[in-house]
């Protein structure tokens, strides 16, 4: 048993994979360009867990790679030797607010999810892209453009508050308004993230 397994699977409620867990599904992306294989796959349960599996990677000096369904090129949404983290594992559709035409959600939900729950009472996402098996995080991350973009632009711009972990290990919620650092003694590195919330906002009728 690999000791760095096993003390990551105990700081962690979600599963660890190791690498005779994990298919050729999780060594490549939608560019078939790269085959590279993770350390671990990391399936989180919660925003806690991304924290505690930051921590964990800069102890143990891991890389550490997000991932949705991987609908990218080149080295992206891959691992070779490192953390990858599955968030599809994080897929929780909350609370629909109609009178501020909000939804919160998780950054592993599936858009096709979303559109589907959202239809139930009418509404739909202002922006979608063109393939809806895709993730929530994934999109706001790389871009979110769709055919509406022209007039209510990316999806990003329809976000009203995301609450991210910050590669320091950081958590932080932000809006247009505002940013605020919940956590962690280190200023936080933007560059890289996670979200683990989205709150969307100015679903059409
Ligand atoms: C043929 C093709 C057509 C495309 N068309 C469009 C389009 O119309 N509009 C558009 O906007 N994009 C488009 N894209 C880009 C891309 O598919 C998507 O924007 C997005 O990557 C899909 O989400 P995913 O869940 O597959 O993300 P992934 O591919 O898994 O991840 C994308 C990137 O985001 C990071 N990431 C994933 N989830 C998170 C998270 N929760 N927190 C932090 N980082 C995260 C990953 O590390 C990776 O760098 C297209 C790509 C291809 C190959």
């Amino acid at each position: 048993m690999d000791e760095l397994h096993a003390a990551l699977a105990r700081s962690l409620e979600g599963a660890v994979l190791t690498r005779d867990q994990l298919t050729v599904d999780h060594e490549q992306n939608y560019g078939r360009l790269f085959q590279w294989t993770p350390r671990f796959v990391v399936q989180p349960a919660s925003q806690k867990d991304i924290v505690a599996l930051v921590a964990f990677c800069r102890t143990h000096t891991l890389h550490l790679t997000t991932r949705g369904c991987a609908h990218s090129q080149s080295q992206l949404a891959i691992s070779r030797g490192g953390v990858l983290v599955d968030l599809q594992s994080m897929n929780r559709i909350g609370a629909l607010d109609e009178d501020s035409l909000t939804v919160d959600v998780e950054p592993g939900v599936i858009w096709r999810d979303l559109v589907h729950r959202l239809a139930t009472r009418g509404l739909v996402p202002p922006v979608l892209t063109n393939n809806l098996g895709v993730t929530v995080g994934g999109t706001l991350s790389m871009a979110g453009i769709g055919v509406a973009s022209f007039r209510y632009g990316s999806q990003g711009d329809n976000v009203v508050e995301l609450d991210v972990v910050t590669g320091s290990g950081t958590t932080a919620t932000c809006s247009p308004e505002r940013t605020t650092i919940s956590s962690g003694a280190h200023s936080p590195a933007w560059g890289r993230w996670a979200s683990s919330r989205a709150r969307g906002c100015g679903f059409g009728a």
